[in-house]
């Protein structure tokens, strides 16, 4: 395939020369680096101006984006890591990068730490370019998210194999967890975000009627985005889609565990900037460990959402005070679905697999725990033991598997194992998986896909986030006893409800702490775009996504002017300095006037303005 593709390419490159030699241009486009020999061409009609290389040409229907020669499905490795982990334990300024699942070492193996003064560097350059950013419009901003729309539908594989290959996961999480909600995202900034973000006219109250009233949505300049590994390609342009929609530039701090796919991903957006003649600062990533995430809250962009655990959301919230960056908190989850006796079970089955193993269980929207009513307990456990054990675990690239890797290896599957092992201790039935292996190199960073049943609140597994394949059954006497359970975490991210009763389970929903709830599925609040997508409690605050999550993205700035010209507010006589004696009365007498409740105060105060 790589080589069908490589001649693709190289045919497109020759055909576009040869354009430019006739129209009299320098016909030589810059060889690609060393790791990104993969063209990949986004079939995109009707763009006019088009750029290859440096040279400027009209007439195309093809973008062409490098992508790294990993993207292709049959590449071969030659080089693997012994011990996986992106800290390279002879040099703290790199990190490693390699397949989660093989740890063959993808790209050249090693990325450049970013300094706090490279950050700093990276937030001025963004800064320069927002300036000119800001000034397209709305129908501008469409253009560029069409065109990366396109260019996603296009090529769905080979970004699902990027995904795939820096964070262990199935082409089929890759296809859910990133193409599916990011295509949704941009098809919803491109219909409702111009709406979202228009000067909005707000009532001005009868004291001001004389008065107008609105509210601006103004870029805010550069944005700072940290996030985490579980969602390499949606976690990135989920952030940039909204933050550039809204006229900002933005700096991305990339995980460690996903820094290869993440800077891939970045070559997409940069050739779609190039495409127009847009700076390619404007969005921009930088890469290392916990240090380079601090530079960025510290280095005074001009608004920072952070996408990680609870732990580390406290020390960016902390630092993020020194020069009050406004934050959003998107964190951890211990999300539970409610199953109740009168559910469509095989729906609810389904659902409740999907929701736990989706990703090898690394989604923070995952389903944690399955609450189960005592009238179809026996009946779920029974059902799903089979399912749990039938799951594939294996390498994504190896063909069809239920289950991939655990990102951050090692050191994740060793603290699955130690909670599956006390809840075992504590009294919880294991019937399958409940282990880490050795995967192909031979490393322990392979979590089983496992079924704990009979797990209680007071278990240590019940109360922190596990984040890995482990499915989580607990059993409710009632629907008030289930909700005791649900809220009986520091967690309130999502949550789902399964009912045919929707009275029911809308009584359920309502009762649960947390940011978002479905009822009859799971995570599907976050294919909704319109919706705004957040926690409380230690899964944190405010939100991204929908109408809130686009207007977050801006300085919302309140004005007000005349409504009618020449009629302008006046201070009347007895306020205005040197203040009269009758100052206190004639305000007394105007609050009256709008606010008493009686008629006849009202008509009082009236007399006394007219006269005072
Ligand atoms: P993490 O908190 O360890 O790291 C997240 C990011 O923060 C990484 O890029 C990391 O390098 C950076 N970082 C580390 N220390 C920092 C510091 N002191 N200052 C600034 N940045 C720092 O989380 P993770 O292991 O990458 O991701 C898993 C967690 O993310 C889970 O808890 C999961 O539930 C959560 N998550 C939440 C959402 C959501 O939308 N609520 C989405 C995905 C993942």
């Amino acid at each position: 395939m790589a080589a069908f593709v490589q001649a693709q390419a190289e045919s497109a490159v020759a055909q576009a020369n040869s354009w430019l030699a006739a129209a009299g241009v320098d016909a030589s486009i810059p060889a690609p680096p060393e790791q990104f020999g993969l063209y990949a061409g986004a079939v995109v009609a009707g763009y006019g101006l088009y750029r290859a290389g440096n040279a400027l040409f009209s007439g195309r229907d093809e973008l062409l984006i490098p992508l790294p020669v990993e993207a292709s499905e049959d590449w071969k490795p030659t080089q693997f890591l012994k011990d996986a982990a992106p800290q390279d334990p002879l040099n703290a300024n790199v990190i490693r990068t390699y397949d989660k699942f093989t740890h063959a070492v993808l790209g050249s193996g090693a990325v450049p730490v970013c300094s706090p003064a490279d950050v700093r560097e990276a937030v001025a350059k963004a800064r320069v370019a927002q300036r000119q950013w800001a000034q397209t419009n709305f129908e501008e901003r469409r253009e560029v998210l069409r065109y990366m729309q396109d260019y996603i539908t296009a090529h769905q594989r080979e970004i699902c194999v990027i995904a795939s290959r820096d964070t262990g996961k199935t082409l089929v999480d890759g296809a859910f967890g990133e193409v599916l909600v990011t295509c949704e995202k941009i098809s919803w900034t491109l219909q409702h975000g111009e709406q979202a973000l228009r000067t909005e006219y707000r009532k001005t109250g009868m004291i001001m009627s004389h008065k107008t009233a609105r509210v601006e949505y103004i870029p805010l300049g550069v944005m700072g985005a940290i996030i985490p590994w579980n969602y390499p390609f949606h976690n990135l342009f989920g952030q940039i889609i909204s933050a550039i929609f809204a006229g900002n530039a933005i700096v991305v701090k990339a995980s460690e565990y996903a820094t290869w796919s993440s800077l891939a991903y970045l070559r997409i957006v940069h050739t779609i900037l190039d495409h127009f003649g847009i700076d390619r600062n404007l969005v921009q990533i930088v890469t290392g460990f916990g240090p380079t995430g601090a530079a960025l809250v510290e280095s005074g962009v001009d608004k920072l959402v952070f996408i990680g655990s609870p732990g580390v959301g406290k020390l960016v919230m902390k630092a993020a005070s020194n020069n009050l960056t406004p934050v959003v908190l998107e964190l951890g989850g211990k999300d539970a679905a409610i199953i109740c006796e009168d559910c469509d079970f095989d729906q609810a089955v389904n659902l409740a697999l999907r929701g736990t193993f989706q990703n090898c269980g690394q989604n923070c929207i995952g389903l944690e725990r399955l609450i189960v009513h005592e009238g179809v307990y026996d009946k779920m456990v029974a059902t799903l033991a089979p399912k749990v054990q039938a799951l594939v675990q294996g390498c994504p690239a190896d063909g069809d598997v239920d289950c991939g890797a655990m990102t951050m290896g090692v050191a994740s599957a060793q603290k699955i194992e130690e909670l599956v092992q006390r809840a075992v201790a504590q009294g919880a039935r294991c019937l399958a998986g409940g282990m880490m292996h050795q995967g192909q190199q031979g490393v322990a960073g392979y979590m089983t896909p496992t079924l704990l049943v009979d797990v209680t609140p007071d278990m240590d597994i019940a109360q922190h986030e596990v984040f890995g394949p482990v499915m989580t059954v607990m059993k409710a006497r009632d629907d008030a006893d289930a909700v005791r359970i649900a809220n009986s975490v520091e967690y309130g991210l999502g949550s789902s409800v399964f009912s045919r009763n929707y009275a029911r389970a809308e009584r359920i929903a309502n009762q649960l702490t947390t940011g978002m709830c479905n009822i009859n599925d799971f995570g599907v609040n976050y294919l909704c775009q319109a919706l705004p997508f957040g926690g409380v409690n230690i899964s944190g605050f405010d939100r991204f996504a929908g109408v809130e999550g686009l207007r977050g993205c801006c300085l919302m700035r309140s004005i007000t002017s005349d409504r009618f010209p020449g009629v302008r507010t006046n201070i009347p006589p007895p306020l205005q300095y040197p203040v009269k004696a009758a100052g206190f009365a004639f305000c007394e007498s105007l609050v009256n006037l709008f606010y008493a409740d009686s008629l006849w105060t009202k008509v009082k105060a009236a007399f006394n303005l007219a006269t005072l």
